[in-house]
Formats: structure tokens, sequence, C-alpha cells
């Protein structure tokens, strides 16, 4: 079974005018049918609105359905004896890591989570020691978060999650506020958590780069999901994902222009080697 099951999920939202008065309804998610296997990389990639953190906050039960089911690990959201279990076994990070941060040291910030759901004390700072491990923070235990980088703090709060050993953590815009090395930091742990702590991880991003290496990448658009498939697949539809707003990687752009010049360059490439060694064939 899968452990994140979505079906013919909607979710609208009220419009409200200038008196209060509802004005109308939002559709923010249409029909979205998606199944997450445990263990996977999921990036979910859409430009602004186009309804990708209304449907990751349906994966941790922030927002319940306005028709259709969300299931985790077999648990629907919509049951609220179900809540609390589903928010251990999803965690959420959020975009912004200062609005996360709560503790005056990096060692309690991470305790807090744990806390929370009633691991006892000598398992707490085991947890803890554990999770500053496993997105390379140990050395700053005893720091405070205020003087921690962006990308540092975002692996705090990434650490807060990983000690409440969830089977799944749902990312939303985790690198939006962080510079290009806070983005490397971050990436680099969710594939090292997924590879070696076998975490299922669901990466919310509009970044396209973020998404090439992950096992599926899911394109939202206007409350749908409109390409779903391994990556290779998905940045073929080069002129479909530019009609909806998005980038691809610059190699695959390059040989998809080389390709309608007739140069016969396959399909799919995403990196710069790929790009050069199937030109290098080419010339041969
Ligand atoms: P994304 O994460 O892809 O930027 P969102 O899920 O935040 O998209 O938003 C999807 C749509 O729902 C957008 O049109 C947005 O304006 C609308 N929306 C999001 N949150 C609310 C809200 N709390 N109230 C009303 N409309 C909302």
């Amino acid at each position: 079974m899968a452990l994140i099951d979505i079906l013919h999920l909607f979710h609208s939202f009220y419009r409200f005018n200038e008196s209060g008065d509802v004005s109308g309804t939002k559709e923010a998610l249409r029909d979205v049918t998606l199944s997450i296997e445990a263990g996977s990389f999921v990036a979910v990639l859409g430009h602004n609105g186009s309804g990708k953190s209304t449907l990751a906050k349906h994966i941790n039960a922030l927002f319940l359905p306005s028709k259709g089911q969300v299931l985790v690990d077999g648990r629907d959201t919509k049951d609220a004896a179900n809540v609390l279990l589903i928010r251990h076994e999803a965690g959420m990070v959020f975009q912004n890591p200062d609005n996360q941060m709560i503790a005056n040291v990096v060692e309690e910030e991470v305790a807090f989570g744990p806390e929370n759901i009633g691991v006892p004390t000598e398992e707490i700072w085991e947890r803890v020691g554990d999770a500053l491990e496993r997105v390379g923070m140990t050395a700053y235990r005893m720091h405070s978060p205020d003087r921690l980088s962006g990308g540092q703090k975002q692996r705090v709060a990434i650490a807060g999650i990983v000690a409440m050993k969830p089977q799944c953590i749902i990312l939303d815009e985790p690198t939006a506020m962080l510079d290009p090395m806070g983005r490397r930091e971050v990436l680099r742990t969710l594939h090292e958590l997924n590879q070696k702590e076998k975490i299922t991880i669901l990466l919310i991003t509009h970044h396209m780069d973020e998404t090439i290496d992950a096992d599926r990448v899911i394109v939202m658009d206007d409350g749908e999901v409109v390409l779903d498939d391994v990556p290779r697949v998905v940045f073929s539809h080069v002129e479909e994902l530019k009609s909806r707003g998005l980038d691809v990687p610059v190699a695959t752009q390059l040989a998809y222009e080389l390709r309608k010049k007739g140069l016969d360059l396959p399909e799919g490439i995403l990196s710069e080697e790929e790009f050069t060694e199937a030109y290098l064939k080419l010339c041969r």
C-alpha cells in the first residue's frame, strides 16, 4: 500500500468582500488523485498559486478536503482521532526558518517535537543527538539558533522533525529564503535522509533545478496535476512546461532547440554532462 493516498481531492477557499461577507469561492485543488510510495523522493513543482501549499497542508491534516479523501498510512485525515498520529508520521517544514525557531539553544529546539509527543526524557536526548548528526549539525548543538545561517536553521528545523521519527517529511518551499549555498545544504540533507534513513520526502518547490534528482516530479497548475512522471520524462515536455510558466534545465532547453533545427539529440537530457556526451556522439 502507498504511504499517502489522495483520492479525488477538491479544496475550495471562501473569498470575502470588504464588509467581510463571503463573495465567492476559489477552487485551489480540483480532483487531485495521487499515491506516494513509502521511501520515495517526490518533488511537487508549480508556479505561485498553483495549489502546491494547499496540497501539502492536506497531507499534514492542516486542511481537510472540501470533497474527496486523504489517507496517510491508511488513516483518513478527516477523522479527528487520527490527526496527531498523522502529524507524527508526516512532519512538515515551512518556508521561513525564523518562524519555526522558538528555543534559545539548538538542542532545545530539536527536543521540542519529541517532548511534545511525550517521548521519555532519556530517549529525547538520544533522539536529539541522532537527529543533529543526520542533518550534519552536531557541532552547533549548544549554539543559539539566532546565530545560524538560513540553511543551518532549516537543517535544525528538519532535525526537529527527524527527532519525531516520521515516515515522511513534507517541505513547503524550504529553500525559498536561502542563498545558493543554503539551498544546496538543505537539498543534500534531504537526499541523505531519503537514501540512508528511507524517509519519504515530499518537496514542494518552484525551482525546477531542485527536482531533477527526485524519483518523481508532479507538476501542478491551477489546482490540477498536469504532469506526473520521472524527471527525464517530465522535462521532455518543454513546450508544455514553458506554457505553464515553468523553466526547464538549460541543457534540456538547448537540446530541444537544436532538435528543432534538425540535430538528432535524444529527448530528456537533463544535465550539461549528458548534453556534452550526446553532442559528441553526433560529432563522431
Ligand atoms: P502555491 O503553494 O502553489 O503558491 P497555494 O496552494 O498557496 O499555491 O494557493 C492556491 C490558490 O488558493 C491561490 O489562488 C491562492 O490565492 C488561493 N489561496 C491559498 N490560500 C488561501 C486562503 N487562505 N484563502 C483564500 N485563498 C487562498
